[in-house]
């Protein structure tokens, strides 16, 4: 059993009240007395638990600033009692003072050993009570706002850098293919090119371009040919599957694929992969019945040198792309 005695008993105002005290006491007389000791100030609010095994939850439903914590109550030890505030997060540092009659230096020991914060003895002068009240409870308070402020700093840093990760997503990438763009492309193939020629690794290139895609547009109109330059740009991302390399929207209906590390036997079948799976997505194309979307790829494999750049593999790559479109298109040309 336990009773709520609020000088201010509106817990929504308890952020107005300079202390929340919850007395933990199975006399209620202590409890009379406390309250009227503590009346003088109307920003301290008051709830007295008569009952040690509603302790906890009155607790949880006052979140006091400061608990009085009895320890001769019937039924329990109060030192269990102060145990197990301490085990609870969100009661873990709510300030204890323990009230108890036991001025026995060893149970003061005991009492501070399991965590209470002060101890005084019954009754303390009025004086005293308040003025240690409100010192315990501006600490916590302190401590809460500190915590607060903690949180709010953290999130908005994890906001912060959630929203740099998304603006260098959108910065980096195609707005109508969601394929890297031209920028992040250039600023990949000189890495990768860098790497190469540290490591004097091979690098390839696919240029891809959609065959005959003016002839689409000027059948179906720009949006169909936006859609189905999108299907052919997830097709294009879909059959590369190795780490380290990018598909990219080189521009208009072009796309480039950057192979680190990989020579043109395996770059020209990656190609080969492309080729099938935009013929396999079955766009129709307007040129003769039956057509469907194709694309003519060119392959070029380089090793990086100081006599070369990474505009010579793009050249090499386009040369053989022109290649495929002259030989007939819907083809990989490249060395291997
Ligand atoms: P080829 O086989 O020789 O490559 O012929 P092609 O018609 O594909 O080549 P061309 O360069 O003559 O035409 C490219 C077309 O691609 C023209 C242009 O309108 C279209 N295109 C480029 N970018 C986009 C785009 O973002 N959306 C749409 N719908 N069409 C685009
Ligand atoms: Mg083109
Ligand atoms: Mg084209």
């Amino acid at each position: 059993m336990h009773v709520n005695v609020g000088l201010k008993n509106d817990e929504d105002d308890a952020e107005a009240e300079s202390a929340t005290v919850l007395l933990v006491d199975d006399q209620p007389v202590i409890g009379l007395i406390v309250r009227k000791m503590l009346s003088s100030d109307a920003a301290i609010g008051f709830h007295e638990c008569n009952d040690a095994t509603a302790a906890i939850d009155t607790a949880r439903a006052c979140r006091p600033t400061v608990i009085l914590q009895d320890l001769d109550m019937p039924g329990a030890n109060g030192l269990d009692l102060v145990m197990a505030y301490r085990s609870i997060p969100e009661l873990r540092n709510i300030p204890i003072i323990v009230l108890s009659s036991n001025d026995e230096p060893a149970m003061k020991k005991a009492a501070f050993a399991i965590g209470a914060n002060d101890y005084l003895v019954k009754l303390p002068e009025p004086i005293e009570l308040m003025a240690r009240v409100r010192y315990h409870s501006r600490s916590y308070m302190a401590l809460l706002q500190r915590d607060n402020a903690y949180r709010a700093l953290h999130e908005g840093r994890t906001k912060l850098r959630q929203s740099n990760l998304e603006l260098q997503r959108l910065t980096n990438s195609d707005g109508l293919t969601g394929l890297a763009n031209r920028r992040y492309f250039n600023t990949y193939i000189e890495q990768a090119w860098a790497t190469s020629q540290k490591d004097a690794s091979v690098l390839s290139l696919l240029m891809i371009d959609v065959d005959y895609f003016k002839l689409f547009n000027d059948a179906f109109g720009h949006l169909a040919g936006d859609d189905a330059l999108q299907r052919v740009a997830q097709a294009v991302q879909g059959a590369i599957v190795e780490p380290m390399s990018l598909a990219a929207r080189f521009g208009g209906e072009e796309f480039a694929v950057i192979l680190p590390c990989k020579g043109a036997k395996a770059a020209c079948e990656m190609g080969e992969r492309v080729r099938r799976v935009v013929e396999a997505l079955g766009i129709p194309h307007p040129s003769v019945a039956g057509a469907s979307v194709t694309v003519s790829i060119g392959v070029a494999t380089m090793t990086a040198s100081v006599a070369t750049r990474s505009t010579d593999l793009i050249a090499a790559a386009d040369a053989r792309l022109y290649c495929a479109k002259y030989d007939g298109r819907n083809r990989v040309v490249g060395a291997a």
